[in-house]
């Protein structure tokens, strides 16, 4: 190409990559939340990317859109204070989510969306500001999700790590005291190395956020100087004294808590029914963003749990100290955006009042996080909006009724009704029938040389190396044969190593022609399979299009031959419509597992 013409294409290509200004658009007589306190009746003027004036009084500039804002309440563009960010980044705009706090994801994503942010080019999806990758312990929580990360085990080591995550372009930093659950325990930094850490990051004048999950290691935490706690605990009431006690360290230190209830109740099963049962919400969901919501980490509901996150918010609250409204979504029972509008009712449920609730969601927020140019409707800040239909100030359900959202003064409607139609057009009847299943079933063809199956890619080794684990597998067909078909079985030796947060090892079937590719299951009801063993207790674990952590039922492998029959609505949140995986598996207690397994098949009773 002529070196003239190449350059000059080059020249307008950067030319179109510089962003339009955005319109004048001015909203009128609409109540105002400013991010601290509800005007009964304010118009507020946007031009290009900026709030000009939050009481605006003259007649409407030429050429401007004019929205009437009666009857309806306008608020600064939301906050998410704790997200796991790594993909559907225009998400939370649909919801009027328009900045998300990163607590942990990968270094491309956060170098991108920067990148985007720093040129002014990140209007059709919600700003970031990220942690990048979190400091935690080798084999800690943070471990677990198939991303090999650095860790660190000693204090000597947190200034060298702290810079070396701050040279990445992590805002803030993110440190974890993680113990694990009884009966599992998780390697966690030690305090002194969780102290440097802090103090490392103070150095460098950056803001050191703390993951706890429960009461002694929030104080701690807090002890050894952190800003805000990522997380509230869950557990029966704690006693009067241990409250005060509580409440009285976090206003001496000055702190911010992020109690993020949403992933609370999720880890005791409970769901965000008022968000999901939303149908206009709800049809702004494609079928794999609402698949995290039909999960649940806890497998049984305990309310009861909720009891000691309601009652620290409710005290807090009470007490001034700044909550912050974050979701932790990117986890099972969570989802960018629209788990926020969850968040903010269940803090008022807590105690909080609804203004309280929109604060952190808000100014609390970009407080706490020192965004200054965000969380407020004030001149000269930026014009992230969200406009919904009633008085956010009494009602937390208002944010149900989204009217508009502006990212950066542009108006988001042309996105959220792609989305739409992109969500109807999904949910049209399915054209293609369920995947045809062979004859009785029978998904394992087990032979010396293949682990064959009539359907799919088949069946294969699965452990937690894949996820940095330790764990291990053998597997291997048996000359002897079982069953009235005379099926040979397949035996599975699995070692589950500690090394990794939920260590396990197994068996694995794909169903789909590629790997993870999800294939429609319907044809058939109930998972049936022979097995024998060590008598210890295994998982079936099951997957489905958007949902990464397996949905188990369990069973046992006794010393005789026994059929084994789960059904398939006994994996809550499943879609059998597009199955990626169902694997077999040992874990996560740590040692040594022997069993048998034949005839598995996928039939109607
Ligand atoms: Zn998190």
């Amino acid at each position: 190409m002529n070196p003239v013409l190449s350059k000059m294409l080059f020249a307008c290509g950067l030319g179109l990559s510089i962003p339009a200004l955005a319109d004048t658009w001015l909203i009128r007589d609409a109540r105002v939340f400013d991010g601290e306190r509800m005007h009964a009746k304010r118009s507020v003027l946007v031009k290009d990317d900026k709030i000009v004036d939050a009481d605006f009084r003259g007649g409407a500039p030429a050429g401007a859109h004019i929205v009437d804002g009666a009857g309806r309440t306008l608020l600064p563009g939301l906050i998410d204070a704790h997200v796991h960010a790594y993909r559907h980044f225009e998400l939370p705009l649909m919801f009027g989510v328009t900045t998300q706090i990163d607590m942990f994801t990968g270094v491309a994503a956060m170098q991108q969306i920067s990148a985007k942010m720093r040129s002014n080019d990140n209007r059709t999806q919600a700003d970031m500001y990220s942690a990048g990758t979190l400091v935690t312990a080798p084999g800690g929580h943070g471990t677990e999700y198939g991303m090999a990360i650095p860790t660190l085990t000693r204090p000597e080591e947190a200034q060298a790590f702290v810079d070396a995550r701050i040279a990445e372009g992590s805002y803030f930093i993110k440190i974890v005291m993680e113990p694990g659950r009884p009966g599992h325990a998780t390697p966690t930094l030690d305090l002194p190395t969780v102290k440097a850490v802090i103090a490392a990051t103070h150095l460098r004048g950056k803001l050191a956020v703390v993951h706890v999950s429960n009461l002694a290691d929030a104080r701690a935490a807090l002890e050894a100087g952190a800003d805000g706690l990522a997380h509230l605990f869950n557990g029966e009431r704690l006693s009067d004294a241990e409250l005060a006690g509580f409440v009285k360290l976090v206003q001496q230190k000055r702190a911010f808590v992020i109690p993020t209830m949403s992933v609370l109740e999720s880890i005791v099963g409970m769901r965000e029914d008022d968000v999901t049962g939303d149908a206009g919400l709800a049809a702004l969901l494609t079928k794999e963003q609402a698949a995290p919501l039909k999960v649940t980490y806890g497998q049984q509901v305990n309310a009861a749990l909720m009891a000691a996150p309601n009652q620290v918010v409710a005290a807090l609250g009470k007490a001034g100290v700044p909550l912050l409204a974050g979701t932790d979504a990117g986890n099972s029972g969570t989802q960018y955006g629209i788990s926020v509008l969850h968040e903010m009712r269940s803090l008022v449920q807590a105690g909080l009042t609804p203004q309280q609730a929109l604060a952190a969601a808000t100014s609390a927020p970009a407080r706490a996080f020192k965004l200054a140019d965000r969380g407020r409707i004030a001149k000269g800040y930026k014009a992230n909006l969200l406009l919904v239909q009633g008085d956010a100030g009494s009602d937390i359900g208002a944010l149900h009724h989204i009217v508009e959202v502006w990212k950066d003064g542009d108006a988001v409607s042309p996105l959220r009704k792609a989305q739409l139609e992109k969500v109807a057009q999904e949910l049209a009847p399915r054209t293609q029938p369920p995947l045809a299943l062979p004859a009785g079933g029978r998904i394992s063809q087990f032979s010396a040389d293949k682990l064959a199956s009539p359907i799919g890619i088949g069946w294969m080794p699965s452990t937690d190396q894949f996820a940095g684990g330790k764990s291990s597998v053998e597997l291997k067909v048996q000359d002897a044969k079982e069953g009235e078909d005379g099926q040979r079985p397949l035996a599975v030796n699995a070692k589950v190593q500690a090394g990794f947060a939920y260590p396990w090892a197994g068996l694995a079937f794909m169903p789909g022609a590629q790997i993870m590719q999800p294939a429609d299951l319907r044809g058939a009801k109930v998972l049936r399979f022979r097995v024998k063993g060590d008598g210890q207790r295994y998982n079936v674990g099951i997957l489905s299009s958007g949902i990464q952590i397996p949905v188990n039922q369990g069973f046992e492998a006794s010393a005789e031959w026994k059929e084994v029959a789960l059904p398939f609505d006994g994996f809550k949140g499943i879609d059998f419509g597009a199955v990626t995986m169902i694997a077999f598996n040992a874990g996560p207690k740590v040692g040594e597992y022997q069993f048998q397994i034949a005839d598995v098949r996928l039939v109607n009773e």
